[in-house]
């Protein structure tokens, strides 16, 4: 029997919120009669962190954990948390503390009795600093927003719940944590909702993410984008980009020779003819990175894997 509840933790030199974190998680369960396992994903931790969660785990049977050799990033905590969970519904949860266990019960009622694929937490009243956190987070979700088409206020909360089938069927690599819903509507989940999750300040330690976090979020936005659009067929976006461009500097040049015919100027004479041709090179050779682009899919591990929802007699 799979437990109700897998709860997955990245954490990263947060030794002093771990004992609290635990037995507060402990509490919520036990009280809402859960079965339960904590997956504890140590991230490479440099303090005491691992320690904790070996004596913690030793007194409670529900606690498990993953310690990474060195410091991988939390994307890859939560894919070993996801690959490694057996709980028929899967809530992910920072190890600050920022995070309330409390929210436990209410999320797994979304994803078990009102149908949520996926439950994200939305920190509406939030307690860290306004300027480097809650303004830019802001601004940042309605990049997201218009982007992704996912109506979510907070798609980076570190507080989420899902069905166990989503998690199974997505890929968190690199530092695509900050994107699970768009993963998530990609690979064909489509009921994602929102909760608002109540938020606490950082009590211990520090936050492990500087300003960086913009622009490696945005590449990575454009990433994910570009490969659930093209990632199986490169040469329609390359290919039609690459003709266009082609065909911009091809008209061009036409309407120049047709204009030295006329009036006799020498074509070299007229900057327009340079960068004519310098365009039409470039189609070329965004219409060529097309083809390189399919030859490097059609030999990719995974190029016929495809989700299936149900099947039948097979
Ligand atoms: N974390 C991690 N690996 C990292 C960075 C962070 O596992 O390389 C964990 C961290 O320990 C915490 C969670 O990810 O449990 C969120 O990090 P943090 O609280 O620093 O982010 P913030 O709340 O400041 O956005
Ligand atoms: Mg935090």
């Amino acid at each position: 029997m799979p437990p109700d509840i897998s709860i997955v933790i990245p954490l990263y030199n947060e030794e002093e919120s771990l004992p609290e974190l635990l037995a507060w998680i402990e509490k919520v369960c036990t009280e809402n009669k859960f079965t339960y396992e904590v997956l504890m994903i140590d991230d490479g931790s440099r303090d005491n962190s691992w320690n904790i969660v070996k004596q913690l785990s030793e007194k409670n049977p529900n606690i498990k954990g993953i310690k990474f050799q060195r410091n991988y990033g939390k994307s890859p905590a939560l894919y070993e948390g996801f690959k490694a969970a057996t709980g028929n519904v899967v809530i992910t949860m920072d190890a600050d503390l920022q995070d309330s266990p409390d929210e436990i019960p209410g999320l797994y009622k979304m994803v078990t009795e009102e149908g949520y694929d996926l439950v994200s937490g939305w920190k509406k009243v939030r307690y860290d600093n306004a300027l480097t956190k809650n303004l830019p987070s802001k601004l940042y979700n309605g990049v997201n927003r218009w982007f992704s088409g996912i109506k979510l206020h907070d798609m980076n909360c570190g507080l989420k719940a899902y069905r166990r089938k989503v998690v199974k069927s997505i890929e968190v690599y690199g530092e695509m944590h900050r994107f699970i819903p768009v993963l998530a509507k990609h690979a064909g989940f489509n009921r994602i909702g929102e909760k608002v999750v109540q938020h606490r300040p950082r009590k211990y330690g520090v936050s492990k993410f500087g300003w960086e976090r913009f622009i490696n979020g945005f590449l990575d936005l454009l990433s994910i984008q570009f490969v659930s659009r093209f990632g199986k067929k490169p040469m329609h976006l390359f290919g039609a980009l690459g003709s266009l461009i082609f065909f911009l500097g091809f008209v061009l040049i036409a309407w120049l020779v047709v204009d030295k015919l006329q009036n006799n100027i020498p074509l070299t004479n007229k900057p327009a003819f340079y960068i004519s041709l310098t365009v039409m090179v470039l189609g070329t050779l965004c219409f060529f990175t097309g083809f390189v682009a399919e030859l490097v899919v059609r030999n990719a591990a995974d190029r016929n894997a495809y989700l299936t929802e149900e099947k039948i007699r097979l």
